[in-house]
């Protein structure tokens, strides 16, 4: 039977947010926003190990406020890197005998188990998959003084968002790669694609929403209630 991991990045500052604290430790409905990113892994029987990422002075505060208060089954948490890639790589490297792993950012608090399930089938099938919605907006390629320079089909378009789901092995040299070759990437299908192959896109949900700036702490309240 094959394994499945899933990676649960939350080594952010989350500086748009403009709080104190990293936005993965707001609470929401009551309880901080990586529990319920955690909680949606650990509640999936697909999901074999959830490794949590976290910056190395943060790391004693997830043991004790939300592992260990929330009674969550993670056993490994690992040291974040400086940025987002650095501490995907530190997570993958930390796993063993994986065969499919799910990379998922703490600031997505409603993934779905439909999601989380569907990336684990299209992953075994396609080597890579990710979630994600077409935009709402009308997306401009835009130039450095400001003009629009053209309009994307905006049917062609998606945002993509997590988790991205991989075999193990191939991201896990994509990642490599982009180290050693000093690259940049915004997301895990990026570093796929650059070495590897194309991701399959499927459905995600809008409710998958990232949070990012105060106002969607607004909307996630909201989203809470409703659960
Ligand atoms: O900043 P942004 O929202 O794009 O970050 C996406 C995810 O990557 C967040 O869950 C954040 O905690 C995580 N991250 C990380 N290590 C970093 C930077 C970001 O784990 N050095």
């Amino acid at each position: 039977m094959s394994k499945a991991c899933a990676i649960i990045v939350a080594g952010g500052k989350g500086k748009r947010m403009g709080t104190d604290i990293a936005k993965q430790y707001i609470n929401i409905g009551g309880k901080p926003i990586l529990y319920y990113a955690i909680k949606a892994f650990v509640d999936c029987s697909s999901i074999d190990e959830v490794v949590l990422v976290t910056q190395k002075d943060e790391i004693q505060y997830c043991k004790n406020e939300i592992i260990e208060k929330f009674n969550l089954p993670v056993k490994k948490i690992v040291e974040a890197g400086t940025e987002r890639q650095d501490s995907v790589y530190n997570g993958l490297k930390s796993i063993q005998d994986c065969d499919i792993v799910l990379i998922h950012d703490a600031a997505r608090p409603f993934v779905s188990r439909d999601i989380i399930e569907n990336g684990i089938i299209y992953a075994k099938e396609f080597g890579g998959a990710a979630p994600g919605v077409t935009p709402k907006d009308t997306i401009k390629i835009k130039s450095d003084d400001g003009f629009s320079l053209s309009t994307p089909n905006r049917s062609t378009l998606f945002a993509v968002q997590t988790p991205q789901c991989f075999r193990y092995d191939d991201i896990r040299q994509c990642h490599e790669k982009i180290k050693r070759n000093n690259i940049s990437v915004t997301d895990d299908t990026m570093a796929f694609e650059l070495y590897h192959g194309k991701v399959f896109l499927y459905e995600g949900s809008y409710k998958n929403i990232k949070i990012t700036t105060p106002e969607d702490l607004i909307l996630a309240e909201n989203f809470v209630k409703e659960v």
